[in-house]
């Protein structure tokens, strides 16, 4: 039932090994390359890779670049940095504070907000910012596999609840135009979890029987699975799709096997995450909040460090990481 990620087994505290961006630079290729050097291009993938040094310079715009080792490919003749093609590239924020923002992001149960960040790295808030959503990008299952057995569904919503005490004394609103107003803007989040197993959750606009009718149809397994849900309309045509057992949440809470309970304490992690870390989650980024919560309880069982290298094996895919809205601050350059 727990939805917290384990903290078991050593932790690397990236703030001590990593002291130099070169560090940091030997770090990642380390984790990148643990069989040794491969181009950075994708459409080439040679293996012949001379390295050499750059020493620091001053570019015409002014720009400072520190001295740093650049890679060159035998076979196609290009070069590239160990950032070449992941999330770090093309930032001005060291490495070595990516490295450990994404470590810490992995490892705390709650996320790090973008102002404690700003507050210990010494960045705009700006930068925190751009840098939370770019680890979360990277989070994100980009090929997930399909959930398979005894499978809880549930929807949850997030947001919305009125900022403060003031607003509940607008005379002009009555309590129930405030009770509207606030599930208005509550954003429904629907999620499948395999008893005991993984999870799935997603945004979506409406809870609909159509939109969780996909979600199960592209998220399960359907002739290895049977569905678990309490007795919302939208799920009283399911069982076209697979064997599929109700809890009538008004008299019981568990029947035998048949329950919620799993996804509903994933949902439980989830808002205590946001309420506690975050002050305000705009709806139009929520979506990456929540694929930062799947990825932690799904890779819950594994050690803090192997969390850490699952997470350096998805820094790859430089071209699409902008999800959502456009980033602010930092541009690449
Ligand atoms: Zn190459």
């Amino acid at each position: 039932m727990n939805s917290e990620p384990r903290h078991r087994g050593h932790t690397p505290n990236l703030t001590d090994t990593l002291r130099t961006e070169a560090d940091a630079r030997a770090f990642l290729e380390a984790k990148r390359w643990p069989n040794g050097l491969v181009c950075a291009f994708e459409d080439c993938g040679g293996a012949g890779i001379m390295r050499y040094e750059v020493k620091a310079s001053v570019r015409k715009n002014g720009r400072a670049v520190p001295a740093r080792s650049l890679y060159k490919c035998k076979a196609c003749g290009r070069q590239f940095s160990v950032t070449k093609g992941t999330i770090f590239e093309d930032s001005k924020i060291p490495l070595r504070t990516w490295l450990i923002v994404a470590q810490r992001m992995c490892v705390s149960k709650k996320s790090v907000s973008a102002r404690q960040i700003e507050r210990e790295f010494g960045v705009t808030h700006e930068a925190a910012w751009f840098m939370c959503h770019r680890i979360r990008w990277a989070m994100t299952d980009k090929s997930p596999m399909l959930l398979t057995g005894t499978i809880e569904a549930d929807e949850t919503y997030i947001g919305g609840k009125p900022r403060g005490h003031r607003e509940h004394r607008i005379k002009s609103r009555t309590m129930s135009e405030a009770i509207t107003e606030s599930w208005a803007k509550k954003t429904p989040v629907f999620g499948i979890r395999e008893r005991g197993g993984r999870v799935r959750a997603k945004v979506i606009p409406k809870v609909t029987q159509q939109a969780v009718e996909r979600t199960v149809f592209h998220g399960v397994d359907r002739a290895n699975a049977r569905l678990m849900t309490d007795d919302h309309a939208v799920y009283a045509h399911i069982s076209a799709m697979l064997p599929h057992e109700v809890i009538r949440h008004k008299s019981e809470y568990v029947r035998g096997d048949v329950h919620t309970q799993g996804i509903e304490s994933f949902w439980a992690v989830l808002k205590r995450g946001l309420v506690g870390t975050y002050h305000h989650v705009d709806a139009g980024y929520l979506p990456q909040y929540v694929a930062e919560y799947e990825f932690r309880h799904n890779t819950r069982d594994i050690t803090d460090a192997e969390r850490f290298s699952a997470l350096l094996g998805q820094v790859s895919g430089r071209l699409d990481w902008y999800v959502g809205k456009q980033a602010k601050g930092e541009t690449p350059s």
